[in-house]
């Protein structure tokens, strides 16, 4: 592993093994690594309060590792993982760390509800997504662009209009 780009510490991104969601993401150094290497647990290097610590070593949820890969340059690295213990991984008490969704304006393909990761929330039911839906397919509806996009079509209607004459 390439410990230099970084003052000695990689990326390591915690996947869950069969769902495939990304939990968390953390560092390692090289001890850091080794121990996640030799006990089979995630092991980090927290930068915070300087020192190492194995995810869960308090609560119980603990990682334990099935694979790992390391990425082209072989600068980060993916644990794939089991969650022990109640299997919440953040410390807020969520399964994934990544709960919080930032929204994009500029996205290109904005389709509603599926770029949410699950992360086991109740989703509030407030019938304000169907409203958002409804409104957000009028602006298309009232454009230009159904009747532009196809020139051919336009004029073969108005020559066909003019036919019966
Ligand atoms: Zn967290």
């Amino acid at each position: 592993m390439d410990f230099g780009k970084l003052d000695g510490l990689i990326p390591a991104v915690v996947q869950d093994r069969t769902s495939g969601e990304v939990l968390m993401v953390g560092f390692m150094n090289d001890a850091a690594w080794q121990i996640t290497l030799d006990t089979g647990y995630v092991t980090f290097f927290s930068r915070t309060r300087n020192t190492l610590w194995t995810k869960g070593e308090t609560s119980g949820n603990r990682l334990a590792v099935r694979q790992i890969f390391t990425d082209c340059d072989d600068d980060t690295v993916l644990v794939k993982v089991d969650r022990e213990g109640d299997g919440n991984v953040c410390h807020t008490g969520q399964r994934s760390c990544f709960y919080t969704e930032v929204p994009v304006s500029g996205t290109r393909y904005p389709v509603p509800g599926t770029n949410s990761p699950d992360t086991g929330l109740r989703t509030p039911d407030t019938g304000e997504g169907v409203d958002e839906a409804l409104e957000s397919t009028q602006p298309m509806a009232d454009g230009a662009g159904a009747t532009a996009e196809d020139p051919a079509d336009g004029n073969r209607q108005a020559a066909d209009k003019k036919d019966p004459q």
